[in-house]
């Protein structure tokens, strides 16, 4: 049969990971598969990795999330109780639809062979159009349990395809059901049959594949639904602890690649990262200028081609530097008063400056020079002179793509300077921020606080950094947590560009990413989790790192389907784009220190940044990307976490006697403390360890702000 179902298998294990003669799983259950022959499955393709959350989700999702899907997935491994088995909360988020019944199935049957079937954990399901497993890691127990389940496996692999598994040989469904001994009455799927010409859009296929509708976000229960009331919520973070590289390794795999845009030379383009090589349309200068103050002359090559320089003469025409026309040919045997910048007149070849010459007579009235005595005859022809694009030649190349028009102002520079009227750019993402929480009170409210109110100092704080890396912001105001409802509506606003009280986001433009803070502890009214996965359908990619401080920093993806435009075609149709919100922790440091460390990175790669040629053929950890990293040497001791990576606030500064950076604490490192920030230039990043690290000790420190020169 030309149409085979495909199967692959995911050894996941730290041993065949480093040996792969070691695996005996894999192997087994290659051999399970060519036992089943019947035709129904190609040979399955197979894969080892670690025990490591991330490699095991991204070898699924490249599995199922792309056109070349496999029909199934069989994990061996990690479904046990040890510290490092973590496959089920590997797969676990993965699936859209879990199959509890293949579960039970697998259970059943190895409890009848050793009751130590109770110490696996697994979990099964579909991803889009693929159906998932996870069997143990022992070779007897994957097999047995495979052997359970396989017969049902083509049913269970073609309904999760759908529709677009017409390759699929579909007239052996019945085929392949009778094998399974799972065939159904007619009774049961009559709806099917009689619809199935003229609706496509719901129902089992006999012999027809019909679309499926997608999961309702509702039916992926990862994070606490907030309805079920603070009894029933999480007690621990169902998100697995990521470290701060794979973090922001998600970061950049999730954040979309940069637009292109053509947009005015102005100053707002700072900050801006140019998406082609740009070309002098004007040469600079555009004539023949003189450099100094002085008198054009013709200079002979050598003292027998011509009259020497020297001697005494009529100053026969003025040329400015505002001149708007060109002044008169010099004629032989005069001079002409000429400006700094100001165009040569034809036939002149050189300028002596004015320090080298004397007046000898004026005009009868005074004002005007008559004769100038000149006190030398070394000029050379060309002496003074910027030739003619000799800055900036006709054509050249005067920007690549990939550089950042900066702040310093050179590049804007040349740009005005050759008359460049438009350049390509990636565009600069719009990015909201929005504070989320019943206690919050606006900074500037006249109001004295009462009960347990605080004033949002998140949102002024965000904004700024923001404001200052060159970002256009948009102030979400405050969303409440009661009543519910409230933070959805703010996001949504916020992504279609619709203004609500309390929202200064009016002017109908939606945002690109949304930063929030708060609402990501694990309190019952903690609300942006479930608000992104079941009100939004996005995607948590990540709701813990282990960092000090901001451990429940959270990242997500949002579809997004932009309402069609007024003035374009209505039968455009428009693209999904992808959002992105961080959902930062509350506290106003981690808020902040975590702003820093992963927004700024996926700002950048929107931005278009990290793509300049130079950049690249840096090693890392030179992305180019993200705050810029340096070392530097501590000034005292510091304390150190004994398990997470901390972002200690510090001032950095340059002594200007030995050249080198010193870093010194901002103090009380609560996460809570605002003042930890204020004065802090870097985050001296400190590896987890037992103790403190020793004054004196070469850190490596993230730059916030510029540095602080010292004695
Ligand atoms: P949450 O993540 O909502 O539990 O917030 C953690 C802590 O941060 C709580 O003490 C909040 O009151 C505080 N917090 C939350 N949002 C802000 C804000 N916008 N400005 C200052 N503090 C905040
Ligand atoms: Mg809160």
């Amino acid at each position: 049969m030309a149409d085979k179902l495909k199967p692959a298998i995911l050894i996941i294990s730290d041993t065949a990971s480093q040996d792969p003669s070691s695996d005996r799983a894999g192997t087994a259950l290659t051999a399970t598969f060519a036992a089943e022959g019947l035709g129904n499955w190609e040979v399955p393709v197979t894969k080892i990795v670690p025990d490591n959350v991330l490699d095991i989700q991204r070898t699924i999702c490249d599995w199922t999330d792309g056109e070349d899907f496999f029909n199934l997935i069989i994990t061996t491994g990690g479904t046990g109780f040890a510290v490092k088995d973590n496959t089920p909360e590997a797969v676990t988020p993965l699936i859209h639809r879990h199959a509890p019944g293949l579960v039970h199935g697998m259970l059943a049957a190895s409890l009848k062979v050793t009751p130590f079937a109770m110490m696996s954990r697994p979990v099964a399901g579909v991803r889009n159009k693929t159906l998932i497993l996870t069997l143990p890691g022992s070779p007897k127990g994957a097999k047995e349990n495979l052997e359970a389940v396989i017969k049902l496996l083509p049913h269970a692999c073609i309904q999760a395809a759908g529709a677009n598994s017409r390759s699929i040989h579909v007239g052996g469904v019945k085929k392949l059901e009778a094998d399974a001994g799972v065939e159904f009455t007619d009774g049961g799927h009559s709806h099917a049959h009689h619809h199935h010409h003229h609706d496509h859009s719901h129902g089992h296929g006999h012999g027809h594949i019909i679309p499926k509708a997608h999961t309702s976000p509702s039916e992926r229960p990862q994070s606490n639904d907030p309805n079920a009331g603070p009894t029933r919520r999480y007690r621990t973070s169902p998100y697995p602890m990521l470290s701060v590289d794979e973090a922001l390794q998600v970061i950049s795999e999730q954040t979309p690649d940069p637009t292109v845009v053509e947009v005015p030379v102005t100053t707002s383009l700072v900050g801006s990262v140019l998406a082609e090589d740009v070309y002098a349309g004007e040469a600079v200068p555009a004539y023949r200028a003189s450099i100094v103050d002085g008198y054009a002359v013709i200079a002979p090559e050598s003292p027998s081609t011509g009259p020497s320089t020297k001697g005494t003469f009529p100053v026969a025409s003025v040329s400015h530097a505002q001149a708007t026309s060109m002044p008169p040919p010099l004629e032989p045997g005069t001079i002409a008063r000429i400006t700094t910048g100001a165009p040569l007149p034809p036939n002149a070849n050189a300028v002596v400056m004015v320090e080298d010459t004397v007046l000898i007579s004026t005009t009868p009235d005074g004002t005007e020079e008559a004769t100038v005595e000149i006190l030398t005859g070394d000029i050379k022809p060309g002496e003074n002179i910027r030739e003619p694009g000799s800055d900036v030649a006709l054509g050249s190349k005067i920007l690549r793509k990939g550089d950042l028009i900066t702040a310093v102002g050179g590049e804007i520079g040349l740009l005005a300077s050759t008359g460049t009227k438009t350049v390509k750019v990636f565009r600069k993402p719009r990015i909201g921020v929005l504070s989320t929480g019943d206690e919050l009170v606006e900074h500037d409210d006249p109001k004295k606080l009462e009960g347990g109110q605080i004033r949002d100092s998140n949102r002024p704080s965000l904004i700024s950094c923001l404001t200052s890396w060159g970002f256009q912001t948009v102030d979400l105001g405050i969303a409440r947590d009661t009543p519910p409802g409230t933070i959805e509506t703010s996001l949504r606003n916020a992504l279609r560009g619709v203004g609500t009280p309390g929202n200064k986001n009016n002017n109908n433009e939606g945002v690109d990413v949304i930063i929030t803070t708060g609402g990501v502890s694990m309190g019952e009214l903690d609300l942006l989790k479930p608000t992104i996965e079941r009100s939004l359908g996005g995607t948590i990619h990540f709701g813990r790192v282990s960092m000090k401080p901001g451990k429940p920093t959270t990242f997500a993806t949002v579809p997004f389907k932009p309402a069609t435009s007024s003035s374009g075609d209505p039968s455009a149709q428009q693209e999904r784009e992808t959002k992105l919100i961080f959902s930062l922790p509350g506290n106003p440091a981690s808020a902040l220190v975590t702003l820093n460390l992963f927004v700024l990175p996926s700002l950048h790669k929107l931005t278009g940044m990290g793509q300049n040629t130079l950049i690249l053929t840096l090693p890392r950890p030179h992305t180019g990307l993200g705050l810029p990293l340096v070392s530097a040497t501590l000034t005292h001791d510091f304390p150190l976490d004994p398990k997470r990576t901390e972002y200690h606030r510090a001032i950095v500064t340059a002594s200007r006697s030995d050249g080198r950076l010193y870093a010194a604490s901002t103090g009380g490192q609560r996460s809570s403390r605002v003042g930890s920030l204020a004065g802090a230039n870097a985050l001296v990043v400190l590896q987890p360890g037992s103790g403190k690290i020793e004054k004196g000790q070469l850190v490596e420190a993230l730059m916030m702000g510029p540095v602080v020169p010292r004695e």
